[in-house]
Parts: structure tokens; C-alpha cells; sequence
């Protein structure tokens, strides 16, 4: 494995519980970096020398303001690009946001990517620019935003209310967005899901890491913690292969995942990561050490 970018779960925690999140993010969860082990995230990664970036995420990683700015600045001391992604909460006004993010900048943030629709707490269907967008624009950061198209493919239209649950425009049934998007929507067969449309399972560019050291290719699928073993060596042995997800995965998508397993599911799915997730959630007793944390299944608490 070689990839460049670690995308770090700062927290858990968010302040909204938008139903696509594929952590499960809430104001009822835990689960929180420190900067010791943030500091050994580092170190870890260094000694890899194919690491280029971090991206701090969550949850909501504003929560958890004074950790974030220092890691930023941390990050960026050790020759690391860094990046945000965050849902903007925090971004009232132009002024205020300025406010949030100079500090930021003066640590050395390269990007921010802000969560901007109706399924992050926003309420007009065609807001003007975000405040956040354009105070990181003024500061000369490289902004995007992460928007969630409009609903369409309901099976009943009038089941089409913003903000609840949507067909195609880019939501993947993984997480919460599984159990909580997916009632009313079309389905097809489950063998039509053969493959993993999204992740690179292999050798993925970017990998997430939560505050418990586990290291995820998908969210909730685990191939090592880096506070039992360094990065290094996970990336080493990692054998896709031999991994009891990831295989039956590369060999045919999750419907290999239930095929090999002899699953008891439904016949038909929303897409793959909906078929993959509930197959998952089958699977967690059985492979506590790879499916994991608790967290990314639905379980508000610790790990
Ligand atoms: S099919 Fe499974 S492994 Fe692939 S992106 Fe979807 S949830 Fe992740």
C-alpha cells in the first residue's frame, strides 16, 4: 500500500445527525483524538515516506477547535498539506467565519471543504454562498463544497421531501444513509451487485483513521489499529486477498460478500454499499476485530 493521504476522523462527535452519514455522526457519540496520539499519527506516518497530506474530518472536526488548530499546525511543521472537511456550522456571518479560520490559516490549513445542502441542516433549497466559502476565499484557501444533488427516483413521488431520502445525486447507502434513506427507494437484484463501485480496496490513495487508531479502506472496514501496530507495518502485510471482507469483496462485490458467507438477506438492494453495509452488520459478530468500531454499525458509545 502507498497511499498519500490519511484522512483523519478527529471526533465522532457532530452537532447534527444528518441521515446520509456514513460514520454515524451525532452529538451522542464519543470517540475523540488527542494530541498524543495525534503525535504518534504523525510520527508513524513520517516514517512511511509516501504520506503527503492530512485531511481532518469527523464528525464534526470545529468541535473540537483548539485540537484541530493544533494539529494543523503540526501537521504542517512536518511537511504535511492538510485540509478540513466540515458542515460549516460555525459560519454565521462573513465576519465570524474569518474569525474560525484565521487562526487556522496561521497554522498553515491548505483546504477546506464545506458540507453545504439540505441534508446539513441548511432549510433553503437555493441558499446564497456559504459564509464559510467566501471567508476561505478571502484568505486564499482552496475551497469546495460537498453538496448532495437534488432527490429523484423515489418509487412514490410524493415521498420526494428534501432532506430525507434521495436516489442517485451521489448518496452511498453506507452508514446511517443505509438504515435510515433507504425505505422507500427502488431497489435491484442483489447479484446485480458484483462489484465495489467506490473504493479502491487494494491500494486506496487516501485511507481514513478514527480516534480508536483503527485504520478503514471503507468505513467500518478495518485492516489494522496503529495504536497495537504501526502504520507501516499494516501497510506491509496488508494481503487484500486474505482479508475476510475485503476478499469475497475484490472476488464479487458484495454479493460475493453474502454468497460466501451464506447470508440470510433480502433480494433486492438499493445500490452495492447498501447490500455491503447490511451484509456487514450480519457479519460484526463474527469478525469484531476487522468490522469496527461499534461506532460505524450504529452503537452510540465507546468502543
Ligand atoms: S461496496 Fe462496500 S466496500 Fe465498496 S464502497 Fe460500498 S460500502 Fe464500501
Amino acid at each position: 500500500m502507498d497511499f498519500t493521504s490519511i484522512h483523519v476522523l478527529l471526533t465522532y462527535e457532530c452537532n447534527f445527525e444528518c441521515d446520509h452519514c456514513f460514520v454515524w455522526g451525532s452529538p451522542r457519540q464519543t470517540g475523540t483524538f488527542t494530541l498524543e496520539k495525534l503525535e504518534a499519527v504523525f510520527q508513524q506516518a513520517l516514517a512511511l515516506n509516501h504520506v503527503r497530506e492530512f485531511y481532518f474530518e469527523g464528525g464534526e472536526a470545529f468541535l473540537y477547535y483548539a485540537i484541530l488548530v493544533r494539529a494543523v499546525m503540526r501537521a504542517t511543521e512536518l511537511g504535511f498539506a492538510t485540509g478540513i472537511v466540515t458542515n460549516g456550522y460555525w459560519a454565521t456571518n462573513i465576519e465570524d467565519a474569518l474569525a474560525w479560520l484565521r487562526p487556522l490559516v496561521a497554522a498553515g490549513l491548505d483546504a477546506i471543504d464545506i458540507s453545504y445542502d439540505l441534508f446539513h441542516g441548511n432549510t433553503d433549497p437555493a441558499p446564497p454562498l456559504h459564509p464559510g466559502v467566501m471567508a476561505a476565499r478571502q484568505l486564499g484557501l482552496a475551497v469546495d463544497t460537498i453538496t448532495i444533488d437534488p432527490p429523484t427516483g423515489y418509487r412514490d413521488p410524493a415521498a420526494a421531501v428534501p432532506g430525507e431520502a434521495i436516489a442517485g445525486g451521489g448518496v452511498m447507502y453506507r452508514g446511517r444513509a443505509a438504515e435510515t434513506l433507504t425505505a422507500a427507494l427502488p431497489t435491484e437484484p442483489r447479484a446485480s451487485f458484483d462489484s465495489c463501485p467506490y473504493e479502491d480496496l487494494v491500494n486506496p490513495d487516501r485511507i481514513h483513521l478514527d480516534p480508536f487508531g483503527n485504520l478503514h479502506v471503507c468505513q467500518g472496514v478495518v485492516i489494522g489499529n496503529v495504536f497495537q501496530r504501526p502504520l507501516a507495518e499494516i501497510a506491509a502485510s496488508y494481503e487484500p486477498a486474505l482479508h475476510p471482507i475485503v476478499g469475497p469483496l475484490l472476488a464479487g462485490g458484495p454479493a460475493q460478500l453474502a454468497r460466501f458467507y451464506h447470508l440470510a438477506l433480502e433480494d433486492g438492494y438499493v445500490d452495492a454499499c447498501h447490500l455491503c453495509y447490511c451484509a456487514r452488520q450480519l457479519l460484526r459478530p463474527q469478525f469484531t476485530a476487522v468490522l469496527r468500531p461499534d461506532h460505524m454499525y450504529g452503537v452510540v458509545g465507546d468502543s
